[in-house]
């Protein structure tokens, strides 16, 4: 048994099998770079109702249609892509060892955060009483990311013998990942061939259906002792979507063999390429073996570390864990995929979920990406930036000017939200009205601005943000229409965040008006947009004004927007998610918390009871309280007052609170937000939420949704939280000012972050904070500032400022 034990600090580690964690464990260990993800499935398991082994690539969508009772429903799926895993081994030509077939004398299942690298060391004893232990390793490479590589080692501990290793790649796969979409279609690819490249290398090319992209992947297996190969027969089977190898040799008691498989995976969507298969098995040809690629694996990973790692001594757990969000963000968005046309699918590239789609929760990904690889965030808003002529096609289509991009995206932009939805809990299908989640605009146009307030990046705001700003504004004013009653500008038929509200009671129609996280977020556009064309040099912004015909009347508009949206309130000053929502009745939450283990999802409770959610005062997750989080308190006064509306010293709290006791948290980037919200004003109930949403994928609060992929936005949102809740990180007029928080629970916390180009180093250690600028030559002054005290600092400077009770709050 190898005692290549694992840095505990960097460990998730399972000591024993549980099938029915199985789900879950490959889902939190899978292993990726930014290009593309697998699953941490055992290499000898097939997809049955325990395993489900999966390959996605960023963009690698399909079409397909499924007629349900008569009527077809189109949808866009993330590709599971063939299987390069499977190893199975085989002993004396008994049947492959599998989990079910020995006895388990020992077994663990352990993820290196550090690189991203999976291990299962296990030790069994066969029908014929024979032992062996199998260590197994692979990664996903993030030095060459067309690479992957699995290494076993075998060693017979009370015999020797044959031993064949069956080493496929297998296209026969389905997606089936998700139970509740079992009814919908799952085929997505058609076999292309298999093909040999020389002895050692077998290959395959699928195609997908509809989008006939090409995704090709290829695999060199060799038989190693010590560093030596060993000589091996080796036999052939391949069909045209399957295509395995066998490979024999002896193996003798105590003396343990390598055998190594190096993957090469291309698609067509990639660039540098002739042909995908051509490629790949020319690559695995030449790959180094498993150490060698190995070590540059990390690196790689290694580089990455000493741009993103968060240090927060003193408390193990948390510690351990905001390391591995960042080792799954960085498996997702790494710099792979800067290079390619890729957005960032809500839950990763490990599942299935919300079928790959891209939704709005880039907003709670960004953030931790702009302040230290800001040129992946570019690269993702490019995402956006070329699907631009859908959004106005959408915007137009449905009668409004300017660009509407879709609640859910997929490959080129359109809206791929369902029409139906199930409901697990009835069994039945139900509309699904989400795609008025207009906000989605409102977050992008947020998320250009808060990458070039980060970055400065003039360049991209000139030739490609600014664009995309300017035809949301457009949209916005598009869709508001004046009500002169009120002298104001509304917004109807368009959902907030809050899911649970689709509509008013008993109406036809979707939509409700006048959501006021929308109404203000607008608002705040109105103006910013106007302030982003004086940014533009001013060529620029005659050129780019003439092309998209923006006029004087248009900007006019925007600036009356900008003091005139409507904003609903009850009649006690609480700021109303959407109007009428005190009309709603309230709910008996205590009897529903009796009644049910878990309540996060009460839409689908209420309905399964042939009630309604749209008839009560609740919500999924944070909507209004979005406002607090995105803005300080000083720019939401700021944009209150412009509105004409009062916004008192107790808006926040009383507004939070009040919601706060309404909200169901059923998705879990509301316990962010609250996390977030809440710092300031109560930092114990925000370090327990905190601690939620910490936990939320690797303890799978939810029960069951981590394993069909990861959230992405939660995973992000606490490193999130950290850099802006608790230090309290705010941009104003070119300064970077901290406000730290909760600074005894977080003393030595210690991170990098980079402001407008410059690396920094932040640390929070005995009752101060120190800015560090790293001695490069090429870093620009910058200015920092706690409270009032603002500082320019210089390449190699560094200052501490002193934290009292007025500049951070304590706990
Ligand atoms: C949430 C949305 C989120 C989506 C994808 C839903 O459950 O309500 O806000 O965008 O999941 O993560």
């Amino acid at each position: 048994m190898s005692e290549r034990r694992l840095d505990e600090a960097f460990a998730l580690a399972y000591e024993s099998f549980e099938p029915r964690e199985e789900g879950l464990r490959e889902a939190l260990t899978s292993t990726g770079n930014g290009y593309f993800c697998t699953r941490g499935t055992a290499e000898w398991q097939d997809a049955d109702g325990v395993h489900y082994p999966g390959t996605y690539a960023h963009g690698v969508y399909n079409r397909e249609t499924t007629v349900m009772g008569g009527r077809p429903v189109l949808n866009e799926d993330l590709v599971n892509l063939p299987n390069w895993l499977v190893l199975k081994l085989r002993i004396e030509g008994d049947d492959a060892i599998g989990l079910d077939n020995v006895e388990l004398l020992e077994y663990r299942h352990e993820y290196d955060i550090r690189y991203a690298l999976l291990s299962r060391t296990l030790r069994f004893r066969d029908r014929a009483g024979r032992e062996t232990s199998v260590c197994s390793r692979r990664f996903v490479s993030m030095a060459h990311h067309h690479q992957a590589a699995i290494e076993w080692v075998i060693t017979p501990e009370n015999w020797s013998g044959r031993m064949e290793v069956v080493t496929a790649i297998d296209g026969r796969v389905t997606n089936r990942g998700v139970t509740r979409y079992a009814e919908l279609e799952g085929r997505h690819l058609d076999p292309v061939s298999p093909r040999t490249f020389g002895p050692e290398v077998i290959a395959l090319k699928v195609q997908t259906r509809q989008s006939k992209l090409y995704v090709a992947q290829a695999a060199r297996t060799i038989v190693l002792r010590g560093d030596e190969p060993v000589d091996v027969q080796r036999s052939l089977f391949q069909t045209e979507d399957y295509i395995q190898q066998v490979v024999a040799c002896d193996a003798r008691a105590g003396d343990p063999l390598r055998v190594e498989k190096m993957v090469a995976f291309y698609t067509s969507r990639d660039r540098a390429l002739s042909e995908p298969l051509g490629n790949a098995g020319e690559s695995a040809g030449r790959y180094p073996g498993f150490v060698e690629a190995l070590e540059r694996h990390k690196r790689a990973w290694e580089e990455l570390w000493r741009a993103c790692d968060m240090r927060l001594p003193g408390n193990d757990r948390v510690q351990l864990v905001l390391r591995f969000h960042i080792s799954h963000v960085l498996q997702v968005c790494s710099r792979y995929t800067a290079d390619r046309d890729a957005g960032v699918p809500a839950r990763g590239l490990n599942g299935e979920a919300y079928r790959g789609h891209v939704f709005w929760d880039e907003l709670y990904v960004y953030p931790f990406l702009n302040f230290r690889l800001p040129d992946i965030t570019r690269a993702l808003l490019m995402y956006r930036f070329r699907r631009l002529g859908q959004a106005r096609a959408a915007a137009r289509d449905a009668g409004y000017a300017g660009a509407m991009y879709p609640w859910q995206s997929g490959s080129d932009g359109k809206e791929e939200t369902q029409v139906v939805h199930l409901n697990p809990l009835s069994g039945r299908w139900e509309p699904d009205l989400s795609h008025n989640q207009r906000h989605v605009n409102a977050a992008i146009f947020y998320n250009i601005w808060s990458y070039y307030e980060v970055t400065e990046d003039l360049d991209f705001l000139r030739e490609y943000g600014a664009e995309m700003m300017l035809e949301i504004a457009r949209f916005w004013a598009s869709i508001a229409s004046f009500n002169p009653d009120r002298d104001r500008y509304e917004i109807h038929g368009v959902m907030g965040p809050d899911e649970f509200h689709e509509k008013y009671p008993d109406a036809a129609e979707g939509g409700l008006r006048n959501n006021a996280y929308t109404n203000v977020m607008v608002a705040w556009i109105a103006q910013t947009a106007r302030e982003v064309l004086t940014l533009l040099p001013e060529s620029r912004r005659e050129a780019l004004s003439a092309r998209l015909g923006l006029t004087d009347e248009e900007i006019a508009r925007w600036d009356e927007m900008s003091r005139k949206m409507f904003v609903p309130f009850h009649d006690d000053g609480i700021i109303s998610q959407f109007e009428g929502y005190e009309k709603l009745a309230e709910l008996d939450w205590d009897a529903y918390r009796a009644k049910h283990d878990r309540i996060q999802r009460l839409d689908r409770i209420l309905r399964a009871e042939g009630d309604d959610p749209d008839r009560y005062m609740l919500a999924k997750q944070a909507d209004t309280v979005m406002l607090f989080y995105l803005f300080s308190e000083g720019q939401l006064r700021h944009l209150f007052e412009r509105l004409g509306y009062e916004f008192g010293p107790e808006t926040a709290r009383k507004n939070i609170a009040y919601y706060d006791a309404r909200t169901s948290h059923g998705s879990t980037l509301s316990f962010i937000t609250h996390a977030a919200v809440l710092a300031a004003l109560d930092p114990e109930s925000s370090w327990d939420r905190f601690i939620v949403a910490l936990e939320s994928d690797i303890g799978d609060v939810q029960g069951g949704t981590t394993q069909e992929g990861i959230h992405l936005g939660v995973m992000s949102g606490t490193l999130d939280l950290i850099q802006r809740g608790y230090i309290g990180s705010d941009i104003r007029d070119g300064v970077l000012h901290f406000s730290p928080r909760l600074t005894e629970r977080l003393d030595g916390l210690s991170f990098p972050m980079q402001f407008r180009g410059t690396p920094i180093r932040v640390t929070l250690a005995d009752g101060g904070l120190t800015v560090a600028v790293h001695p490069e030559r090429f870093s620009l002054p910058i200015r920092v500032a706690v409270g009032d005290e603002v500082r320019e600092l210089r390449a190699g400077d560094q200052h501490t400022f002193a934290l009292t009770a007025t500049t951070s709050v304590t706990q």
